[in-house]
């Protein structure tokens, strides 16, 4: 229930659609054809192929590979059988996915981790609990922890397996409790974050020192269509083992909550709020390693 930063998406964006549409321009006519009526089935366009092909434009690909999610969310509704041809599922697997050196585009050397590094994700954003990793295995080959889920599932919509807002990077937990399963919210969508409280149930006013920490049974309190992602990826069970962090951080917010954060900077103490909750906090918003279990901290910390 992290939000994928936005920093990083145009760039990404235009990496990916450059990539596929290098890809498609290599192959024959024939193809171009083929997947320029199996595309404008399903987002229509007041031109043909030909016309297409006379002016050198692109954009009847490029506006399909970048429709947002709820655009997507729409055509998996409307479109279910047109969305059927499986051009980008085969480009998908033999070639954006198919290890580390094999691409879609040789030129750019453009693949999955491609796409995984343009973002900028090293944590995933369905869970929030767990690194995403791309390392070098002993023999120097790339390897990396993560999958890219499509969040409209793939064997359902074939046609969807390359579009960008369909591929979300995700840890291998998350990718294997969901597999061809679907759910209400996309980490795309800027509404993730807010569609959850992380918080354990306790009675107003408790002593958190007196409070066992198998007490601390952390809630999602999830509206709209979270609820789907916490019942499916099944978060609340696995957040059980994030008790003691839960506990810690209701402790820390009962020894220094905003106001005493605010007297201590009165005081002197600490020069500003930022440095306080940097110290006292362990916040360190400038800094580019994004720990785990981020929304819980600022879900209970209330910042
Ligand atoms: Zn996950």
């Amino acid at each position: 229930m992290r939000k994928i930063p936005d920093r990083n998406i145009e760039a990404a964006k235009a990496a990916h659609v450059q990539a596929v549409r290098n890809y498609v321009q290599t192959k024959g006519e024939c193809y171009q054809r083929d997947l320029f009526e199996a595309v404008t089935a399903v987002c229509p366009v007041r031109y043909d192929f030909a016309e297409a092909c006379r002016r050198d434009d692109w954009s009847w690909l490029e506006r399909f590979l970048l429709a947002d999610v709820p655009t997507l969310r729409r055509l998996t509704q409307e479109k279910t059988e047109a969305l059927q041809f499986e051009q980008f599922l085969k480009l998908y697997q033999n070639r954006f996915c198919h290890g580390a050196d094999t691409y879609v585009d040789a030129s750019t050397c453009y693949n999955s981790y491609s796409l995984i590094q343009n973002l900028g994700v090293t944590v995933c954003p369905y869970c929030d609990e767990e690194y995403l990793h791309v390392l070098k295995s002993r023999d120097q080959k790339t390897v990396r922890t993560l999958e890219l889920d499509h969040f409209f599932p793939k064997k359902k919509y074939p046609a969807l397996a390359m579009c960008f807002y369909n591929l979300v990077p995700s840890g291998q937990a998350c990718n294997g409790i969901k597999l061809e399963e679907s759910l209400g919210m996309s980490p795309f969508e800027p509404e993730i974050e807010s569609c959850t409280r992380l918080c354990p149930d306790l009675p107003m006013g408790v002593n958190m020192e007196a409070v066992p920490v198998e007490e601390c049974v952390i809630h999602f309190h999830p509206g709209g269509a979270m609820g789907e992602n916490v019942k499916t990826l099944r978060l609340e069970e696995r957040y059980l083992r994030h008790r003691a962090q839960a506990h810690r951080y209701l402790v820390l917010r009962q020894n220094f909550d905003e106001t005493k954060l605010q007297e201590l900077v009165r005081l002197g103490i600490f020069p500003s709020l930022e440095q306080a909750r940097e110290v006292l906090y362990e916040e360190n918003a400038a800094s580019a390693d994004q720990p785990l279990l981020q929304k819980l901290k600022h879900d209970i910390l209330e910042f």
